[in-house]
């Protein structure tokens, strides 16, 4: 059977934990040469290890996507290494927990959290967009998958930051996708419920019952689900799919 990806060459940054390693890994899976990108270098370099155990081709990459040079040397190695960009999934991202900032309001927080959310969750993505557009317009195309979050479609109690953040990230998509579509290049974004990962540990300590009552599926994701998405829209099964939202929630939007 073809594999969905063979032969392209992939992006992920926020690969070394989370939703990102999982996509990494799918992504060689499915044939693709992987750039594994991170603000971190063990973490790339645990999910670069265990794609090659798997018999998957991959590069580590440390990059923080908030640095215009990072980002740029991060797209350059890509192309470096596998002779052209295909594929970009612009996941890396922090939670308000993440910058202890988790259950405030509006007037609750400081400016330097609001700016550091921001500046990774948003502009990061337009960043990384930035130059991986204009790497697959040199070669006639690509797909680029962006992560929201359910976050960008309602407003959540208490993150009010990553919230707006993410909203940012749905409506930079639908303009990218416009902008880029006679170029060959589909734009689309992914918008998770509530993955296992290291991010939601405040949230789920927080509210996590009231998280997991209102999931018609009763229980958190996993980032592979999340990932199965995202090679799927990165692939050309999903060719007439662009500048929308994929959510995958275990039914969480649906209440
Ligand atoms: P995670 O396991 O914490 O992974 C996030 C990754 O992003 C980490 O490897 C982190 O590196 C990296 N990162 C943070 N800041 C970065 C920067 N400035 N430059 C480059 N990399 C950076 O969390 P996750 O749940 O997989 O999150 C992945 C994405 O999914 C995020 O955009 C998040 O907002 C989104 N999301 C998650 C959920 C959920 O429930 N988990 C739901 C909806 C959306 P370090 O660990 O070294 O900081």
């Amino acid at each position: 059977m073809t594999r969905l990806l063979e032969g392209k060459s992939a992006l992920v940054t926020g690969a070394g934990s989370g939703i990102g390693r999982a996509t990494a890994i799918a992504m060689a899976r499915e044939g693709a040469r992987v750039t594994v990108a991170d603000l971190a270098g063990p973490g790339a370099g645990d999910t670069v290890a265990a794609i090659r155990a798997a018999g998957g081709e991959a590069q580590a990459v440390v990059a923080d996507v908030t640095r215009p040079h990072q980002v740029a040397a991060m797209v350059d190695a890509a192309v470096a290494a596998y002779g052209r960009l295909d594929c970009a999934h612009n996941n890396a991202g922090v939670a308000a927990g993440t910058l202890g900032a988790g259950g405030q309001r509006v007037g609750d927080i400081d400016q330097e959290v609001w700016d550091r959310m921001i500046a990774v969750n948003l502009t990061g993505v337009w960043l990384c967009m930035k130059h991986e557009l204009a790497a697959m317009e040199r070669t006639g195309g690509g797909a680029i998958v962006n992560t929201a979050s359910i976050a960008g479609l309602v407003g959540l109690p208490g993150t009010h930051a990553y919230v707006a953040a993410k909203h940012g990230v749905v409506g930079l998509t639908k303009a990218a996708a416009i902008d880029h579509a006679e170029a060959g290049i589909r734009v689309n974004a992914i918008c998770p419920g509530y993955i296992e990962t290291p991010m939601i540990g405040d949230s789920m300590a927080r509210r996590g019952e009231r998280i997991l009552a209102r999931a018609a599926m009763r229980r958190l994701g996993q980032p592979e689900e999340i990932a199965e998405a995202v090679v799927w829209l990165c692939s050309d099964r999903s060719g007439f799919i662009t500048g929308t939202t994929v959510t995958a929630d275990g039914g969480y939007m649906a209440s």
